[in-house]
């Protein structure tokens, strides 16, 4: 008689949930299910697939799920894919790793195998480069497909931003996921093919060799309610329906702001916060609690004429450093956001290292949407982002941002003293970087078993103890690339 499976739940069938289901089949001493609370792929359309309708998306064209953000004194709807591939399915494609720095601080604060020597590996082995192919920073036979958007697929003001920045002195970084190229205007490394189609994880990972393994079972339209507990153990999950799913495992992959309010429904949270809903505590952690993300301003500009160009909403970027040296912002245009009458796009300067923490709380019931707000900027915010607005000024009066005839939909002097403070005020944005409401360290071990409970994992954007300093989702990716191997070593 062979051995007993050890059957996991995934709730969440979204980037790092897609990622750990395909992994986990690859041995058969698991039987996966993944619990999808949206519908499959048969939802994609071209708003998903085509990278330039991503702006229709985010408008809310695929399903998505929007939670609003307390941003300052405005709320801000805020947007993850609700579908198989997650939000991996309506992001804007960018494929960066972060800086060897921000690893080894994970390292440092005491979650081993977490550094930079430690994660390297996974990133080159998550792609395959169409442009360096195999080499020693990049990868030639990974499960991802990334290029760098080509000069005729880009729009015409991508194209003004990046021969603008080179033209007012700029470094040209050939390879920005190489710091050592840093800081300098380059091109966005994005998943896409060959034809520049987005492929999510879902598409990546969960190939149809993978879908088809026995010890597979992917239920989408499958929303997860509650985790259900035995004791000191979870046993298992409640769906919306009313249906229980029994398991030696639940992995909760449902991303920043769902998988801190799942813990929370199920008594794993802060005391106080939960006995506020007579929820009976299991663990008291600070589940939700220190939410990061990138902000900043995006600043509307427009110029008369066609958009032009098939590429996605980010093509190229200046990577900054406000000391010269520290990379610690990135100033990209986000275009074009509106094609009728003249194109419009917005430039967005946002930064990459902060310190300030927001929150993912329990609303107005337990079962009600959750109470998210997103971190202060913070204090040496306004100082930092200068070194982008002078750079930005600077570009403005370039000869390929005066041919295009580009100008700010709203006039402005970027190097008055207070054009920072009035453009962060006038025109708030986050990158969509969410992450951190279920840290590894103070919530989760560094293997992402929740601290305090017996078969529990959370694996997604939310257990980033700190933000790293580049877009999240190919973190993700890597994230459960090597939790799926832990659990697989552990088994
Ligand atoms: C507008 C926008 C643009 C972005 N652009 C980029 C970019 O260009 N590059 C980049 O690297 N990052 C980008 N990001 C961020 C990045 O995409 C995310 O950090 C990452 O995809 C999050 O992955 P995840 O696995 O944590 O969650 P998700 O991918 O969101 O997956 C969570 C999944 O769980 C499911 N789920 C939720 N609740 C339940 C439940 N109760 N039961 C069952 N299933 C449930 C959801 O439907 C979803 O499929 C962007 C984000 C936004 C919002």
């Amino acid at each position: 008689m062979g051995a007993k499976t050890k059957h996991i739940v995934i709730v969440g069938g979204g980037t790092a949930g897609s990622v750990l289901a395909a992994r986990l089949t690859e041995d058969p001493r698991f039987s996966i299910t993944l619990l999808e609370a949206g519908p499959s792929e048969d939802a994609y359309d071209s708003s998903v697939l085509d990278p330039s309708r991503a702006p229709d998306a985010w408008a809310g064209v695929p399903p998505i799920a929007m939670t609003p953000m307390a941003f300052g004194s405005t709320a801000i709807p805020m947007l993850q894919g609700r579908l198989l591939g997650g939000t991996s399915a309506v992001n804007g494609l960018a494929t960066l790793r972060g800086l060897p720095a921000d690893y080894n601080e994970w390292a440092a604060s005491g979650l081993e195998g977490w550094g930079w020597d430690d994660v390297v590996d996974t990133f080159i082995a998550a792609e395959t480069d169409f442009d360096f192919g195999s080499s020693p920073i990049h990868g030639g036979d990974g499960p991802l497909p990334v290029r760098r958007w080509r000069r005729d697929e880009m729009s015409r003001a991508q194209l003004a931003y990046y021969d603008g920045m080179i033209e007012t002195g700029n470094h040209i970084a050939g390879d920005i996921n190489d710091p050592t190229q840093l800081p300098g205007i380059g091109v966005f490394p994005v998943t896409i093919d060959r034809e520049g189609q987005r492929v999510t994880t879902s598409l990546a990972y969960l190939t149809p060799q993978a879908r088809a393994r026995d010890n597979l079972r992917i239920r989408t339209n499958s929303e997860v309610a509650s985790l259900s507990m035995d004791g000191g153990r979870v046993s298992g999950v409640t769906l919306v329906s009313g249906e229980d799913i029994e398991a030696d495992e639940v992995v909760v992959s449902a991303g920043t702001f769902w998988s801190p309010v799942l813990l929370m429904r199920s008594g794993i949270g802060p005391k106080d916060h939960l006995s506020d809903y007579g929820i009976n505590v299991q663990s008291d952690l600070p589940v939700g609690e220190t939410m990061s993300d990138h902000l900043g301003p995006a600043i509307p500009y427009r110029h008369e004429g066609e958009r032009g160009g098939s590429a996605g909403p980010a093509q190229v970027l200046y990577v900054g450093a406000s000391n010269g040296s520290d990379v610690d912002y990135h100033a990209f245009p986000i275009a074009p956001t509106k094609t009728d009458g003249p194109t419009e796009f917005m430039m967005a300067l946002f930064l990459l290292r902060s310190s300030g923490r927001g929150s993912v709380r329990l609303g107005e019931t337990a079962e009600a949407e959750p109470i998210v707000t997103a971190p202060p900027l913070p204090d040496d915010g306004i100082e930092r982002l200068r070194d982008a607005f002078d750079r930005l000024a600077a570009w403005e009066q370039s000869e390929p941002a005066r041919q295009l005839g580009v100008e700010p939909v709203e006039p402005h002097d970027l190097t008055a003293p207070d054009a920072i403070s009035a453009a962060i005020e006038r025109f708030p944005l986050s990158y969509g970087h969410m992450t951190g409401t279920c840290p590894m360290g103070r919530v989760l071990d560094a293997d992402c078993r929740v601290r305090g409970v017996q078969g529990l994992r959370v694996v997604d954007a939310s257990v980033m103890p700190t933000i790293p300093s580049g877009n999240t989702y190919l973190g993700c990716v890597m994230i459960a690339e090597r939790v799926a191997r832990k659990m697989t070593a552990e088994t």
